[in-house]
């Protein structure tokens, strides 16, 4: 139990949180942000920093909440699509330390930029494939 971790009182219902699941393992709540309609985040009850520490049993439990609930919430809210991320560190835009997935139901293409640039010209891949394999 982290005494100061936002996500961690959200479980033992110190602060406030709209859960719409709740198991002995994870519970999802809705983001306060709601970037894009339906936004929300599954989280472990136990309190891992990110997805390079939680350990690989709760994290598959993690991910099958996530998919039944992204099922659910397309259904219900009429979304043509989603995307489902996490965040890891702050290099890549990590704010809250409690590792969390991101389900963000997608109605329109330009509602979330999510951008991906080329770099085909500027890498090697044979050489980056060497380093992660040897
Ligand atoms: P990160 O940037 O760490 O991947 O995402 C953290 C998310 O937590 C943000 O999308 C932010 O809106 C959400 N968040 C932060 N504090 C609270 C809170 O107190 N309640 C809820 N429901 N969401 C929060
Ligand atoms: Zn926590």
């Amino acid at each position: 139990k982290m005494s100061n971790c936002i996500f961690c009182k959200i479980i033992n219902k110190e602060i406030p949180g709209k859960i719409i699941y709740d198991d002995d393992v994870c519970i999802a709540f809705l983001d306060l942000s709601q970037a894009t309609y339906g936004h929300t985040l599954v989280i472990p009850k136990k309190h891992f920093e990110n997805i390079l520490e939680v350990d690989a049993q709760t994290l598959a439990h993690v991910m099958q909440v996530t998919q039944k609930l992204a099922k659910q919430i397309v259904e219900k809210l009429n979304a043509k699509g989603l995307n489902i991320l996490t965040n890891t560190n702050e290099v890549a835009g990590q704010t809250v330390h409690h590792f969390h997935v991101h389900i963000l139901p997608r109605y329109d293409e330009k509602e979330l930029v999510i951008e991906f640039n080329d770099h085909s010209q500027d890498v090697d891949l044979d050489e980056v494939y060497q380093k992660i394999v040897k």
